[in-house]
């Protein structure tokens, strides 16, 4: 997923940031959730101008107050995000003088070096804009855009400034897909809280992303100017009454919304796994051929002085058929590694996707025929001849051998090990087909 370039709108309290994120999306941009913990406070959406695609931030938040630590607060915030950002549009209150502490902080953005727009809003007249000269006299600036987001003047050439000073790469027709993640796992192991916790306590902001399609019920994320879609399936947990109609729906539930995804995350408690149903899940995770990670949640509850390794080896014994996927200890009660589970997703989502060329493949082949000659169902030895790599996500491998016959369990074991480990194929299933020569 390559990330989006990102405009940030900063300024102080009451310049009208708000106002003016809002006139810039109009109805038809969409909205996505930011991440609570990075953006805490800020609102993000990913818009389109002329064709470029990018996010632009509001870092305003709620409490857009002037009371004295607040702005200090509400400063930092817009800091940071300027920071991150590809651009930044300063916004300043033409109505009022400029603050000197205001006159501060432009030079600290200019020091950034990035793209940076001064945008004098409430100027609703032409009358008004003669204000205009004192900001650029005190800012040292050549120039400065008046505009009213309350009147929508000159929004048109803001949007101009916006388009000509984003980077070249957002100049992609392409729309960005988000990345579709589904939580699934038994009742109970903790999939809503986890949700709720990627999403923070904040209200859900969503709706249509430009160029795809969402379900009511998918949530959008942003991390690291990615989109993140959390896919999920309504409708199905209601209708159980009984703790065996619950197991028996959340399964029901995985396999629909398995379907729906590029990437899974399989939850479970860390008190109490794998149970049959854990198992079960995890079997059509398999299935699927989709890339995986395990998330062992309620991780607070574990004593201190136990090990994840320890668990993971646990995971290892008994979920072996799901031993690719990598698994990350959590807590959605304190929210300790929650994010990590997004970059997880994206890195095993990118290993799924991955070719090797096939002179790597057949060097490893002569290396493997060598040290651990093939043998078949019978316990004969196969000599295989040649190999290649057939189609990603799942990474699929094609065998050739002048008389196929199918492989010895074990031994498709140790070679699917022996390849996942030399090519680095993590989180992801392989499939091993063999033909005739
Ligand atoms: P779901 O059925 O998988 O969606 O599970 P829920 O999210 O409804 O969680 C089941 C129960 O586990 C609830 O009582 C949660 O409060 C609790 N829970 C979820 N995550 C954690 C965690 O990380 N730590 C602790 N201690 N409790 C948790």
């Amino acid at each position: 997923m390559k990330p989006l370039p990102q405009a940030v709108i900063v300024g102080f309290p009451n310049v009208g940031k708000s106002t003016l994120f809002n006139r810039l999306l109009r109805q038809k941009k969409s909205l996505v959730h930011s991440l609570p913990g990075m953006t805490r406070d800020a609102v993000s959406a990913v818009c389109s101008l002329d064709g470029k695609t990018f996010i632009l931030t509001d870092t305003g938040g709620l409490d857009d107050s002037a009371a004295e630590p607040l702005v200090r607060a509400v400063l930092e915030r817009a800091w940071a995000a300027a920071r991150r950002a590809d651009l930044v549009l300063f916004v300043l209150d033409g109505r009022r003088e400029l603050l000197p502490a205001e006159e501060e902080f432009f030079i600290r953005l200019r020091k950034l070096g990035k793209p940076l727009l001064a945008v004098l809003n409430k100027i609703d007249t032409e009358a008004q804009e003669l204000a205009a000269g004192d900001f650029l006299n005190r800012l040292k600036l050549d120039s400065i855009l008046p505009v009213s987001a309350e009147h929508r003047r000159n929004l048109d050439l803001l949007e101009e400034e916006i388009v000509r000073l984003l980077p070249r790469e957002a100049a992609e027709k392409e729309r960005p897909q988000p990345l579709r993640l589904a939580i699934i796992g038994r009742v109970n192991v903790g999939k809503s809280s986890l949700i709720n916790r990627l999403c923070g306590e904040e209200r859900l902001i969503t709706s249509q992303i430009p160029g795809t399609t969402r379900d009511s019920t998918d949530t959008f994320l942003l991390r690291n100017k990615k989109i993140f879609c959390l896919v999920d399936t309504p409708g199905i947990r209601k209708l159980s009454r009984t703790r065996d109609e619950r197991e028996k729906a959340s399964v029901l539930k995985a396999k629909k919304t398995i379907v729906r995804a590029d990437v899974l995350c399989q939850v479970l408690d860390a008190r109490e796994f794998p149970t049959r149903q854990d198992l079960t899940i995890a079997h059509l995770a398999e299935e699927s051929g989709k890339p995986l990670v395990l998330a062992l949640n309620k991780w607070d509850l574990v004593p201190a002085g136990e090990f994840a390794q320890g668990h993971r080896d646990a995971i290892g014994r008994r979920m072996s058929f799901v031993g690719y996927a990598p698994v990350l200890t959590v807590s959605a009660l304190t929210g300790r590694r929650v994010v990590r589970i997004l970059d997880l997703a994206e890195e095993v989502y990118a290993l799924s996707s991955r070719r090797v060329e096939t002179s790597r493949l057949n060097a490893f082949l002569t290396w493997i025929n060598a040290a651990h000659p093939p043998l078949t169902k019978t316990r004969r030895r196969l000599k295989i001849k040649y190999m290649t790599q057939q189609g990603i996500r799942p990474p699929t491998f094609l065998l050739f051998a002048h008389r196929p016959a199918p492989l010895l369990p074990a031994y498709e074991k140790l070679f699917l090990q022996l390849l996942r480990g030399k090519f680095g194929f993590r989180g992801t299933p392989l499939r091993l087909r063999l033909r005739k020569s």
